[in-house]
């Protein structure tokens, strides 16, 4: 009732919930009560949570913010949330988010953009955005998010909240719609670096319905919260508290540095020499594998579907017209107009064009173009198979750094949160807000970011620890010696 309470006082404004199921919460959490009176209520028993509208929820709606999807309905639900569901955990509504979770801001939503609760004039990040400022404004206690390049971390970075990305393969992704399936993952966020443990310790483990997901067995993370080590080894690399990150940033997370080495943690300094590369191999791969993804969304076989009728008049229109042209020309003229009848594109191909343009937003459109460009033949070998190329040297650094270090500290983005509105017309400024978080994706490595400070300008900004695969314990751990 409370949650309910502060959605209706503070959402409209917010805007970090696509739809909410209230009447449903709320007779889970009778049947919880109930179980919990019989003491047989699960792990997470009356826990709160939203869940970001990429994920499936049985008989909800899962729109990934997109007008292409508005109308869809999941049958089935996503292997994280048969979890959460089995330890008790209510749902109480599906957040706001980036389309098709591409972009840092949660503005490229056809729901609207998402605004930061700590400053409402500014954006919460993104993509998992409205994930992030739920928590932030108390609308849920924990909620999922989805992180391919950043998506957890930065949005909780920027509205003073924990978010947790973990290790491709440690948390199944079926019944997350894909992005870009080898980036892919999905994640916690919450109030303290406890709540994270705990959301995630339900979540994570073997699925067989996700052949990328891992057979390693997890390990006890609210353990390793509850008992926090204090003499690890922290690697410090150079190249990411150099230039573009903002000076109070960087200043603070250095004191907290301090704090930390006092109290008994060794500071590495470490090199990850590829980093420069991180943005541009991220924005190849990433947005090639989208277009791959999204060639499903046809308005065929499901999808929003542009109006036929419509759609068959104009051709038949631009079709009379050609042939008038063809009746009346002659010579060359004749020729040109012939084949140009010859080429014109079939009834379908129209529609799947006029569906997708309406479908889909400015962002998913360039990431198509941009995808569709770096795999087509002739740039291939120079864009898709150079990056690939990258990635793996990406990797090898991690893999080098995580033979002296637990776990190697950044800041989790430059900035603080920025104006909305203020990188609509420069989508390269957004893609270089990732800086500090993409290469956790390339690498498939674990990151956390956990609030470090407020800045003197009010906003919050995070602190992130990543660590080697499967290695969530050792972020954890780190994590919460900044609480
Ligand atoms: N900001 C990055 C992008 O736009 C990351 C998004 C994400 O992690 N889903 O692709």
């Amino acid at each position: 009732q409370q949650y309910i309470e502060q959605i209706e006082a503070q959402d409209s404004e917010i805007n970090a919930y696509t739809a909410t199921h209230f009447d449903e919460a709320l007779e889970q959490a009778k049947t919880i009560q109930k179980k919990m009176e019989d003491g047989t209520a699960g792990k997470l028993a009356g826990v709160v949570m939203g869940i970001k509208d990429v994920i499936s929820e049985r008989g909800k709606k899962l729109t990934c913010a997109s007008k292409i999807l508005e109308n869809f309905e999941s049958v089935y639900d996503a292997t994280v949330i048969e979890r959460l569901r089995a330890e008790d955990a209510i749902f109480i509504g599906r957040l706001n988010m980036d389309e098709f979770a591409m972009g840092s801001t949660t503005e490229y939503s056809s729901f609207g953009a998402v605004k930061n609760p700590r400053d409402t004039s500014k954006v919460p990040g993104g993509s998992s955005g409205g994930s992030a400022a739920a928590v932030a404004a108390n609308m849920a206690q924990a909620t999922l998010g989805s992180d391919t390049g950043g998506s957890i971390r930065q949005p909780a970075s920027y509205c003073g909240v924990v978010g947790l990305k973990p290790t491709y393969g440690r948390v199944s992704r079926w019944g997350l719609v894909a992005y870009a399936s080898s980036f892919d993952c999905i994640g916690p966020l919450a109030h303290s670096v406890e709540d994270t443990a705990r959301v995630l310790d339900v979540i994570a483990g073997f699925d067989e319905k996700d052949n990328t997901s891992s057979h390693i067995e997890k390990d006890d993370y609210v353990a390793a919260v509850q008992n926090p080590d204090k003499n690890i080894k922290i690697g410090v690399p150079e190249e990411f508290f150099a230039e573009g990150l903002d000076e109070e940033i960087k200043e603070g997370i250095e004191s907290i540095l301090d704090k930390l080495e006092a109290d008994g943690a060794e500071l590495v300094p470490i090199h990850l020499p590829h980093t420069k590369f991180g943005i541009a191999t991220y924005y190849i791969l990433a947005t090639a594998e989208a277009s791959s993804n999204l060639a499903r969304y046809d308005g065929i076989r499901y999808g929003h579907r542009a109006d036929k009728e419509e759609m068959l008049d104009e051709l038949k229109k631009e079709e009379i017209a050609l042939k008038e042209q063809f009746d009346l020309a002659e010579g060359e003229k004749k020729i040109e107009l012939q084949e140009e009848l010859a080429k014109m594109d079939s009834a379908l191909i129209r529609l799947y064009k006029k569906s997708r343009t309406e479908g889909f937003g400015t962002e998913v459109k360039r990431r198509i173009m941009l995808g569709t460009y770096v795999l087509s033949a002739g740039y291939y070998d120079a864009y898709y198979g150079k990056a690939q190329k990258v990635r793996r040297l990406i990797q090898n650094d991690y893999k080098e750094a995580f033979k002296k270090v637990d776990v190697i500290v950044s800041p989790t983005a430059p900035t603080t949160a920025f104006d909305l509105g203020s990188t609509l017309n420069d989508p390269v400024q957004m893609y270089l807000n990732d800086v500090y978080t993409i290469t956790a994706n390339l690498a498939g490595i674990c990151g956390i970011s956990v609030p470090a400070g407020t800045h003197s300008n009010g906003l919050p900004y995070g602190i992130q620890f990543m660590g080697d695969s499967f290695q969530e314990s050792k972020v954890l751990n780190a994590g919460r010696l900044v609480e």
